[in-house]
This record gives C-alpha cells, sequence and structure tokens, in this order.
C-alpha cells in the first residue's frame, strides 16, 4: 500500500467556510490517522475569482485550527510548486492536455463566443449547462495546425463519446453510473491558457501522489468526468469521498445571515477554536464510541473515515454552545482570562477585580458574549421588585429579609475584612445566632447586592469583589427600599 497523502486544495475566494472547513479537516484526519502526509495546495487558476487576501486567510484558519500541513506552498516536499498558477509555469498542464489530444480523449475547439451562444443549453442541477456540439472535433488535422500556426484563440475540450456510460466509486455513495451523453465536452485549457480548476484539479492530484480526496458533493456531478480523465491517462483515481451538504436547522444552505457561515464569522462570535474544530468533526463523522469531545489528537486517533455518514448535517448552533461551554470549563484559567477580558471590561465599568468575577463566570457561561448577562448588576443593581426576597424553600419574605439586613448592617460596617472567608463566617455566626437556615439570611443579602435572582456566585462571593464600601452602600439602599415598599 503506498503511503496516505491527502490535500486540501482551496481556491482562494474569500472566507473559509465550515464546509471548507471540514473538507480540511477530514483529509488531514485521514492522513494524520494513517500516518500519511497532509498537503495544501491552492487552486487559483480561475483569475476571476480570485479574491485578495483570501490565500492569508486559508493560511491563517488552517494555522488557527492546528491543521499544520507537511508539504505546502511555504513547506516542500519535492511535489511542488503548491500553487496552481506557478505549477502551469512549467507546462504541466498544457503537456498532459495535449497527451489527451494525441490520444483522441481532448480536441481543439476555436468557436468563438458568437457562435457557442447559439447552442443549446441544458439545466443540470439547476444551472444552465452548455452542452457543446463536438463541431471542433471533426476538424482535419491540417486544419488544426494551420490555426495554431496562425495563433487563433483556442481552447482544449475534453472528448466524451456520445453513448456508452461512465462509473465512478464514491466511498459514501458507492458505484455511481451516469450515461454519458448527459455529461458536456468541458474545458480543460481555456484560452488564456490556463487549465481550468476540473483539469488541474486531476492532474495535480496525479502527479502529487494523492491517495484520498475529500470534498462537497456539489462536486459529485463533475466526478464521472474526472474519471474519464483518469481512465484516458491510464491513471488509477484517488478514494473519493464526498461530503453531504451542511445544513442549518432549518435545513437550509448554511448562509452568512444567519452566522454560522464561516470559521471567521464563528471565531467573531466567540466561540473557541478547539469547539469549532471538535464540532465541524462531528458534521457527518461519528466515532463508535459515544462520545463527543474529542481534541485534536484524539480525533486523529479516533478518525476512521468508513464512518462518515452521507445524510445531511445540521449546523446546530445549541449543540456548539453546549460544546463550546464544555471547553471553557476544561480550559486553564489564564487563558480564558485573557479572552474572557474584553468581555468583562465592557459589561462591568467598574474598578473590580475581573479576575474574580472570571473565575465565578467559567463555569456558568457557554460563550463570552454570555457574560454580560452574568455580570452586568456589578456595574449597577437592576431594577427589581421586591418579591424577589420571598422564597418558597428558603423560607423568606420581603418581611423576614428587612429584618435580617437591618440587623446585618452595624456588623457588617464593623467588619474590616471582607474577603468572601471572613463574610461568610460573619454570616454563618449570625445563622446561629439566629437558629434559622443558611438560606434564611443569604438569599436576602445576595438579592440585596445583585437584585438579581441568579449570579454567578454567593453573597459573599459577590461581596467580596464589591467591596466594603460599594456593599453597604447596596445593602443600605436595599432597606431603604424595603422600608419604602413594604
Ligand atoms: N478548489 C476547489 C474548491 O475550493 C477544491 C475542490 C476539491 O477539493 O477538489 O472548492
Amino acid at each position: 500500500m503506498s503511503k496516505v497523502r491527502t490535500r486540501y486544495a482551496p481556491s482562494p475566494t474569500g472566507k473559509m467556510h465550515v464546509g471548507n472547513l471540514r473538507s480540511a479537516l477530514y483529509e488531514f484526519l485521514i492522513a494524520k490517522h494513517a500516518g500519511g502526509d497532509f498537503m495544501l495546495r491552492i487552486e487559483d487558476t480561475d483569475q476571476e475569482r480570485f479574491v485578495e487576501g483570501a490565500t492569508e486567510i486559508i493560511y491563517r484558519t488552517m494555522d488557527k485550527a492546528g491543521l499544520a500541513h507537511d508539504e505546502g506552498p511555504d513547506k516542500d516536499g519535492g511535489f511542488g510548486p503548491y500553487v496552481q498558477s506557478e505549477r502551469m509555469k512549467t507546462g504541466i498542464y498544457m503537456e498532459h492536455a495535449k497527451e489527451l489530444v494525441e490520444k483522441g480523449e481532448a480536441y481543439y475547439c476555436f468557436c468563438e463566443k458568437e457562435r457557442l451562444e447559439t447552442l443549446k443549453t441544458e439545466i443540470v442541477e439547476g444551472k444552465e449547462i452548455m452542452m457543446y456540439d463536438k463541431r471542433c472535433l471533426s476538424l482535419p488535422k491540417e486544419e488544426v495546425e494551420a490555426n495554431l500556426a496562425a495563433g487563433k484563440p483556442f481552447v482544449i475540450r475534453q472528448n466524451i463519446p456520445k453513448e456508452g456510460t461512465t462509473t465512478f466509486h464514491d466511498e459514501l455513495y458507492g458505484d455511481i453510473t451516469v450515461e454519458n451523453a448527459e455529461l458536456d465536452d468541458m474545458i480543460l485549457i481555456k484560452s488564456d491558457g490556463y487549465p481550468t480548476y476540473n483539469f488541474a484539479n486531476v492532474v495535480d492530484d496525479h502527479t502529487m501522489n494523492i491517495t484520498h480526496v475529500v470534498r462537497g458533493n456539489e462536486y459529485l456531478s463533475s466526478a464521472p468526468k474526472y474519471q474519464r480523465l483518469y481512465d484516458a491517462f491510464g491513471w488509477e483515481s484517488p478514494v473519493y469521498i464526498h461530503l453531504p451538504l451542511i445544513t442549518d436547522e432549518n435545513h437550509k444552505k448554511l448562509s452568512k445571515r444567519s452566522g454560522h457561515a464561516s470559521f471567521e464569522d464563528l471565531l467573531e462570535q466567540g466561540f473557541v477554536t478547539e469547539a469549532i474544530v471538535n464540532f465541524i468533526a462531528l458534521l457527518g463523522w461519528s466515532p463508535e464510541e459515544n462520545r463527543e469531545i474529542f481534541s485534536l489528537e484524539e480525533l486523529i486517533q479516533e478518525f476512521d473515515y468508513h464512518r462518515i455518514s452521507k445524510s445531511p448535517a445540521v449546523f446546530d448552533m445549541v449543540k456548539l454552545k453546549w460544546m463550546n461551554g464544555e471547553y471553557l470549563k476544561a480550559m486553564e484559567f489564564g487563558k480564558f482570562y485573557a479572552m474572557a477580558e474584553p468581555y468583562l471590561k465592557a459589561a462591568v465599568s467598574k474598578d473590580y477585580d475581573l479576575e474574580k468575577i472570571a473565575a465565578m463566570v467559567k463555569t456558568r457561561i457557554e460563550v463570552f458574549p454570555d457574560i454580560a448577562e452574568h455580570v452586568d448588576f456589578f456595574g449597577q443593581v437592576p431594577e427589581y421588585s421586591i418579591s424577589m426576597y420571598a422564597h418558597k424553600k428558603m423560607k423568606t419574605t420581603p418581611e423576614s429579609s428587612l429584618e435580617v439586613l437591618r440587623e446585618l448592617l452595624p456588623r457588617l460596617e464593623a467588619q474590616e475584612d471582607y474577603s468572601n472567608d471572613a463574610l461568610y463566617g460573619l454570616l454563618l455566626n449570625y445563622v446561629k445566632e439566629k437558629g434559622c437556615k443558611n438560606g434564611y439570611v443569604m438569599w436576602p443579602v445576595r438579592t440585596a447586592v445583585s437584585g438579581k435572582q441568579m449570579t454567578p456566585g454567593g453573597a459573599t462571593e459577590l461581596m467580596e469583589v464589591l467591596g466594603k464600601e460599594e456593599s453597604l452602600a447596596r445593602l443600605r439602599a436595599a432597606v431603604a427600599k424595603l422600608e419604602q415598599e413594604l
């Protein structure tokens, strides 16, 4: 068996979509699982679609996601160049196209635009496709040569017979057979001398010894034409894995508007890279055991591409959020804090110890933007109703709360040490004296200092962060509020 070699072959046309990242990830995992090589090849032959800066996005994304390539434009592995526009300059595509012309598997076409526009079109998968009528296939050899010598513009087309069928194999879809009559004589070399993506892809995958190709199933309809090229050259085709479409929760194509189209969009929404990668790995693939959290290393261990499913993969935002929360819980505190700090600063305007607040929210949030709703009261106590002091289980009422807060105030005024432990001790002493349950005291204090039913920490943890002055101000305000409203 030859060494497993996979490639991610993006066209630099913009942001890296979730679907692209999934192909890249699967290619990476297949190679690494088998101890093979993972290669990056830039497919930039479609100059019209080229977007400035898109190549940098590809590098940045791959790097961030941890998908290190063994070979690529910046890392020669003996199969270069790794950028198609540079490969073109070596003459590799033209040579191969000419080889096919010799074999009768391709032909020069000199038809002008005006003529092509008059040809019949067919609707294939919703797109209007022109079926070339093979007129130039019957040009006498001398005429072709004369045209070439005269510098007449030309393209080279694949010669697909009108009869018979073509069969190719896909790992997920099995054998697929199509009628040749449905396949158009696609262009291999364009009039500007560039190869089409379709042709360059085949020549490159073969000459770069690629063993497995993973791509979106939008390429499934072109696969028979690729198969015919492999056969015409007498090459063995790589293992094809065409991945099912990723849809949103409404079974629609992922869109920019719904915010989960690209890796960068997800990062902007505050998701952590490891969670995104883990989540994307499970978009169409499932491990043997029923488990969901995998580091990249663990994915490499577990990734068996035979377990990729062909049913459409649904991008479930709720699940991604949950997964992200799991990653945040497990994250080393320093790293968490560095990422949380901007969100904390935006949500807590006052000069509190943000690290302490971060430690409180770390296990409670799913994504960083959740921070705001958990910590907003540190800035200011929100408007609240005194009915919040009534808690059935804690057996508290607004009246009992007023009594507790009044009795506690002098003790808290006299208290110097506002650490969580010291304050907790103080409150427990009071609980003992009163002979009541903890919650009977903790609930009103926490409500008074936060104005919220749910807080990321207990009463005394919050007071430690707020400090003596602010805590007392809030407790006094609560007493005043209760007195006024009762
Ligand atoms: N350049 C193609 C793309 O970006 C690659 C498809 C393939 O992997 O063959 O979609």
